[in-house]
């Protein structure tokens, strides 16, 4: 799959980009990333950057990375500081500065006031209970609030006052004036400014009124020149809301909403605020472990950025809801792995074997990757004492079976044909060692004048180094977890999701830099740890992805 640039896959966004162009509505396209900076990227956040960064690449236009920085409780540098590393690890660079809605607070008060010198918006002190009853229902029109009908000069100076201080956080807001019979709740002259003393990361102690989201965003939009404003289906029914802000404000620029569908992926969670309570209560390391869906996590598991962006382009845009298989993830990044990982031997669940006849036995040199020579070739040595996976002997042998068995022979990779003559057993039974032969005579060559079938992997006791391998497995149990109305997605945590065992591995890889990946021959794709690997030192395996897929079963 890397090399070659991958066919584009087309989606109702671009045909209307296309006849936007076409039209000469607009020339030149641009977008925007729009993060919260309230906690890490997920999966679901890659798929809006590849979308919006993406499209604006493709189309020779700009892709803002924006934060929506209008809830200071939340929000911290920490966060802002890793979405904008993880935009960049996944390939993508926004056009400029980086933007903040805090950036426009000023801009986003003098638009409240020409709302309120239109008559288009009014200060409320209605308590949250009577707020909420006046609002009504989804079948019931709500009701017009007392206030509602205030004056413009009675509204700008309650609104200033907000604005300086002189009332209680929470007892009162700004609310647009819109319809408050409409059949959609979000017209119902939703509010529009709220007063919250909280310390903000970028205006400090400067505001204590902050505007809500909807406001915000469609004027932040609007000052960017952004010309789509692509946002997931739940934003839909906020649309008109995004409209009217924009319609009602002098404001020369308009951009179009468009909603898409969100991600969600089978046995995962997409939920800040559910990841975020993984994190809180350790039920992960941290939002980097890899067995979370973050941008962060599955770096750290190995995924590559080229293979997450083409998952991306595998599950295309639409606006049908659906949920993805992890099958199709792990297939894009074993896709991508393929191409890209050095291939040597390690052995993660050892029996050892000894060779009786091992003297004058030699190593061979074998290429990294059958199919990129230059990757370059290492010798795999031999010695009297070898290692090899205790599932690869069985004494009694289903049928079929083409690996070890007591008589049996099969060939080392990258060294000799070796014949099983004896299984050594400790007091309860277990097999606990093996006495081999090797012939000499198959070094690189098939042996006289029979057919040895299996190829198993190993690593030579004199050489190997111990290494310690991480295995993963989906961190729920059940394909939707938080679809349970009863319980919550915490019942479902698969305790067998992280596996670690002490292993070895062929010497050559003890150099290795954190995040250097590797095919282990049939065990699957490894990435060393970013945090805890020591090159030279300890050695820390991620398992990435097994070989093959093993979510659907055959
Ligand atoms: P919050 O509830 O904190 O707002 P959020 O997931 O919407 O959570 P944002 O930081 O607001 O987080 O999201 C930034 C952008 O990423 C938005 O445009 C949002 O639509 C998009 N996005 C978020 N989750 C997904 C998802 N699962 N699939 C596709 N896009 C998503
Ligand atoms: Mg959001």
């Amino acid at each position: 799959m890397s090399g070659a640039p991958q066919p584009v896959i087309s989606n109702f966004i671009r045909s209307i980009i296309d006849a936007d162009l076409a039209s000469g509505k607009h020339n030149r396209i641009v977008t925007r990333f729009p993060p919260e900076p309230n906690g890490y990227l997920h999966i679901g956040h890659a798929k809006s950057i590849c979308l919006n960064f993406g499209l604006a690449q493709d189309y020779h236009g700009k892709c803002n990375l924006r934060f929506d920085d209008t809830n200071p409780e939340k929000e911290s540098e920490e966060y802002a500081q890793s979405i904008q590393d993880d935009v960049r690890w996944l390939g993508f660079q926004w056009d400029g500065e980086v933007h903040w809605a805090s950036d426009y607070f000023e801009q986003l008060y003098q638009f409240a006031i020409e709302l309120i010198n239109k008559g288009l918006a009014y200060v409320d002190d209605l308590t949250p209970e009577q707020m909420r009853e006046y609002r009504g229902t989804l079948t019931q029109a709500g009701k017009n609030s007392p206030n509602r009908e205030r004056n413009v000069a009675e509204n700008l100076d309650l609104f200033m006052r907000m604005k300086s201080g002189e009332f209680a956080d929470g007892s009162m807001v700004l609310r647009a004036k819109i319809d408050m019979a409409s059949p959609n709740m979000n017209m119902r002259d939703p509010a529009i400014y709220r007063i919250r003393r909280a310390h903000h990361i970028r205006t400090g102690d400067k505001w204590c009124i902050y505007p809500m989201y909807d406001y915000t965003h469609c004027i932040s939009d609007a000052l960017e020149g952004i010309t789509h404003s692509l946002c997931t289906l739940e934003f839909e029914d906020h649309r008109p809301l995004y409209d009217w802000v924009l319609d009602n404000i002098v404001i020369p620029c308009h951009p179009r909403q468009y909603e898409f569908s969100r991600l969600e992926l089978h046995y995962t969670i997409t939920s800040k605020r559910k990841l975020l309570q993984l994190v809180n209560e350790k039920h992960v390391s941290g939002w980097d472990d890899p067995r979370m869906p973050t941008v962060s996590g599955m770096r750290r598991r190995g995924y590559t950025a080229e293979g997450i962006r083409e998952f991306a382009r595998r599950i295309g845009v639409s606006k049908s809801e659906n949920i993805v298989d992890m099958a199709i993830m792990e297939s894009a990044v074993r896709d991508d792995l393929e191409s890209r990982a050095a291939r040597v031997m390690a052995v993660i669940n050892p029996l050892k074997v000894s060779l009786t006849n091992c003297d004058g036995a030699q190593a061979r040199e074998a290429d990294f990757h059958p199919n990129h020579p230059e990757f370059g070739k290492r010798l795999v040595p031999i010695s009297k004492d070898i290692f090899i996976e205790a599932g690869d002997f069985a004494e009694v042998p289903p049928s079929g079976w083409k690996r070890l068995t007591l008589g049996g022979e099969v060939r080392l990779r990258h060294s000799y044909v070796m014949r099983c003559n004896e299984a050594v057993k400790d007091a309860s039974g277990q097999v606990i060692e093996l006495r081999c032969s090797i012939d000499h005579d198959t070094l690189g060559k098939s042996p006289e004048g029979r057919k040895v079938k299996g190829v198993i992997h190993w690593v030579a006791c004199e050489y190997t180094l111990s290494a310690e391998f991480r295995l993963y497995e989906q961190l729920f149990t059940v394909p939707e977890p938080d679809a349970d109305k009863e319980k919550s997605f915490l019942d479902f945590i698969n305790p067998a999701s992280l596996t670690v065992v002490q292993g070895w591995v062929e010497s050559c890889v003890k150099d290795a830099a954190p995040e250097t990946r590797y095919q282990f021959e049939r065990l699957g794709y490894f990435c060393t740890d970013r945090r805890e690997h020591q090159p030279g030192g300890k050695l820390v395996f991620n398992r990435t992805v097994t070989l093959r897929d093993s979510w659907t079963k055959e």
